[in-house]
């Protein structure tokens, strides 16, 4: 069968073998090195300035915003501190125009307009509280602290974070160009947005979603030890990790509390090994790459995470479709057609247009174990106007979706075997017999079947890790971990906002220190935005 014999071809050059599993991790090893050493290198290794993890305890309401690569969550938290919480929460699809809209005001103002609705959805009493002292107070912007809310804002994209609510856009990735928005302060551009709608919410913390997977993680299950790594499989895939500050050879130019001796460190692995020393790269990779809108960057995450697996596919099934022996999707095939009726693919199926196949197809392909494959047979018709599919058209689209899959979950456990090592948790007597944990997020992960499973057989491949390794390796869905994570950030933040005197307070030291008894009262009211 010619499909059959080219299906098999294909998934060939999607395996990848222990052996290389191998060589992947000790290049991790290197780069992830470079990155704490210099800037400038493919993994960027940010320094998070955040130097504990929180332990349960933690109390208070906080929002969250996640603005991720295809959903936006609005979201408030209550900590509960007993390890519990209680989330509220909303979602949105980013439209497609706003990603690369002409400038960021239109996606800053949309965020903005969506915590309003949340608000006054879900939280109208405090909503209006607010709105109330608003109008009875004489300077409309004097009202102190006690009614604003404070916000983690999660925006998952590379930024130079230079405090813990202020961050510079390095780069935009996962398909979104905004131009103007590079080089700007994405919480004062969200902050200016929520003061046109007049809304009582301060953005307190800016956090990487790797970071918050990490914070929830170590919050919901606290062992001995919290969670060492954090990690987003998603619409992109990233992950942040506890480092040794003693191994960050790199200048830390912000403050920070080195009592812990440890920092959190944004690794940015989607850049893993963008010269390609060791990725495996087929020819469907390199057209992906090239049509993309970032071509050379991300090389990493263009072979492992939910934006692009269904892309890989597609690209592989067109290159099929073009090849008239082959036969897929035609009606040639349909002799051996248990649907008895024509096999055609509408010309404006989804597998023709760029981004048209949504790895969630990969999933329904995965999980199809029927002997007739009739789940995957109708979604092919459903989603993507594939009109009754024969049996061997779906196997062979299972057969690529799959290997496309499992090279995906393979190369994740390059970057968590990685950090693993680098850890040396594994061999450190004080961590004997202790679980290594990892708190994991994002759609693929969650719903691809048996993604960690795939994960840990290669884990247990890897020289230094073995199958007792793997078996101390605990991957753990942190649900709601990017909600959770910013709420824990927000709260850490109002307590640094805390230990600092407010403006106020600094005005009164002075006077008081400088004896300036005929100073008058100070009005709070014409103390600016800074005690806010
Ligand atoms: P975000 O990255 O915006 O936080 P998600 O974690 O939900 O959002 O990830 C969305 C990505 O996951 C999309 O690229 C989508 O194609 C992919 N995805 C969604 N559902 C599935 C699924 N069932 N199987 C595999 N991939 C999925
Ligand atoms: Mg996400």
């Amino acid at each position: 069968m010619a499909l059959a014999t080219e299906t098999k071809r294909l998934v060939a050059q999607f395996e990848y073998t222990d052996e290389d599993v191998n060589i992947g991790v000790k290049e991790f090893l290197r780069q992830l090195d470079e990155g704490l050493s210099k800037n400038g290198s493919s993994m960027s290794q940010i320094p998070t300035y955040v130097t504990a993890v929180p332990n349960g305890t933690e109390k208070g309401l906080y929002l969250a915003v996640d603005l991720g690569g295809t959903n936006l969550r609005v979201c408030s938290v209550r900590l509960n501190g007993d390890n519990s919480f209680n989330l509220t929460y909303s979602k949105a699809a980013i439209p497609k125009a706003l990603m690369v809209a002409k400038t960021s005001r239109e996606l800053f103002q949309f965020i903005a307009q969506n915590i309003e609705t949340f608000i006054k959805t879900h939280h109208y009493d405090h909503y209006e509280h607010h709105i109330r002292r608003r109008e009875t107070m004489s300077n409309p912007e004097g009202y102190r602290d006690e009614a604003i809310l404070r916000l983690g804002f999660t925006f998952s994209f590379p930024v130079r974070q230079v405090g813990i609510n202020k961050g510079y856009l390095i780069r935009w990735t996962k398909g979104f160009d905004i131009p103007d928005a590079i080089g700007k302060d994405v919480c004062a551009l969200l902050q200016d947005e929520i003061n046109l709608l007049h809304l009582p919410v301060k953005v307190a913390a800016l956090v990487n979603d790797t970071v918050g997977t990490l914070m929830a993680r170590s919050y919901t299950s606290p062992g001995k030890t919290g969670a060492l790594l954090g990690a987003i499989f998603g619409t992109g895939t990233n992950g942040a990790y506890i480092e040794k500050l003693s191994s960050i050879k790199k200048e830390l130019e912000g403050v920070y509390d080195d009592s812990t001796g440890e920092m959190v460190i944004n690794t940015e692995w989607g850049s893993f090994d963008n010269q390609l020393n060791v990725l495996p790269t087929t020819t469907f990779d390199v057209k992906l790459d090239l049509e993309s809108v970032n071509p050379g960057i991300q090389m990493f995450e263009k072979r492992v995470s939910g934006m692009f697996l269904g892309e890989i596919l597609r690209v592989v099934l067109v290159s099929l479709l073009q090849d008239k022996s082959v036969q897929l999707f035609h009606d040639d095939n349909s002799s051996h057609n248990d649907w008895k009726s024509t096999t055609t693919i509408a010309p404006e199926s989804g597998i023709f247009k760029k981004w048209g196949l949504d790895s969630a197809i990969m999933s329904v392909a995965a999980l199809d174990n029927t002997p007739d494959l009739g789940t995957l047979r109708q979604e092919l018709d459903s989603q993507l106007d594939v009109y009754s599919p024969s049996m061997e058209d779906a196997q062979a689209f299972k057969a690529i979706a799959c290997a496309i899959g499992r090279r995906a979950a393979r190369l994740s456990a390059v970057a968590v075997g990685g950090i693993v090592l680098q850890s040396g948790k594994l061999t450190d007597p004080a961590y004997a017999d202790q679980p290594i944990d990892v708190g994991v997020d994002g759609s693929l992960v969650e719903h691809y079947p048996h993604f960690r499973t795939m994960m840990h057989d290669a884990l247990k491949a890897i020289d230094g890790i073995g199958e007792a390794g793997a078996e101390r390796i605990r991957i753990g869905i942190a649900k709601d971990g990017s909600g959770v994570g910013a709420a824990l950030i927000a709260l850490v933040a109002q307590r640094m906002e805390e230990k600092q005197p407010t403006a106020i307070e600094s005005m009164q030291q002075v006077r008081s220190e400088l004896s300036l008894k005929n100073l008058g009262a100070i009005d709070e009211a014409v103390v600016p935005d800074a005690a806010v």
